[in-house]
């Protein structure tokens, strides 16, 4: 009989995770959507966020379904460190340390350990003989993103020292899916199209602008240079004319 797979996502949001979750529909699984309040550009990735589970769960046509989602606030888990760590953003420490402005300690860490737990309890309770933790990890480009071009927890060699751990799991076999692992930004944006992704809906920009009640991508940030040369190689140079309304 046929393994029961179920297969768990972080959705931010953003152009990959959105493209994943719409890869692993059309590939047929059971899929489980997470989102992460942290606190960063919060409101306006969440609307994208909430677009895109209403667009997933009710309109888009693939084999597999979401079968749940759950937002879960961990800003009181940070408490005052989210300020400190906006600091450290701001006096440009953080870039100091990581060659990174927007590098967030551990957030792929935390986030696949948590995706982890919260798979292991939906599989027990619903039979599943499997769960696989969906990295939407992918290559970044020097041009956008400097010498230093990955964060060490979005790497390569981070997802399968993670798998390694996650194996060890002796209850519920736990595996980690790296679709992208060896794409460039260009290969998901290709993805996207091809998935039907409703890419203007998506939220990709660090430093989100808001001018007469719209949320505009600020096109300057590492994540939006990243957007627009994929957009540009690609073949979709729009792929930064998206906006979201900020009320
Ligand atoms: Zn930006």
């Amino acid at each position: 009989m046929k393994e029961k797979t179920l297969r768990i996502i972080s959705m931010s949001g953003g152009l990959d995770s959105a493209t994943m979750v719409a890869d692993a529909l059309t590939n047929g699984f059971d899929v489980y959507v997470l989102n992460f309040n942290y606190g960063q550009k919060n409101v306006v990735e969440r609307k994208a966020f909430e677009y895109l589970l209403d667009f997933y769960k009710n309109k888009y046509r693939a084999p597999g379904k979401i079968i749940g989602s759950k937002e879960l606030d961990l800003t009181g888990l940070f408490d005052e460190f989210l300020s400190l760590w906006q600091d450290m953003r701001d006096d440009g420490k953080m870039k100091e340390v990581s060659d990174h402005t927007y590098y967030t300690p551990s957030r792929n860490l935390l986030f696949t350990v948590i995706s982890a737990v919260v798979g292991e309890i939906i599989a027990i309770n619903n039979n599943y003989d499997k769960v696989e933790v969906g990295l939407g990890i992918h290559l970044h480009s020097e041009e956008a993103y400097g010498e230093h071009k990955n964060y060490w927890d979005i790497t390569s060699d981070f997802a399968k020292a993670i798998g390694k751990v996650l194996h060890l799991n002796d209850v519920v076999k736990i595996d980690v899916s790296t679709p992208f692992v060896s794409q460039e930004k260009k290969d998901i944006v290709n993805d996207a199209i091809k998935l039907g992704v409703p890419w203007v809906r998506t939220w990709t920009c660090y430093n989100p602008q808001e001018e007469d009640g719209v949320y505009h991508p600020c096109l300057e940030c590492e994540a939006c240079v990243e957007r627009q040369l994929a957009g540009d190689r690609a073949g979709v140079p729009d792929i930064n004319s998206y906006e979201i309304p900020a009320d």
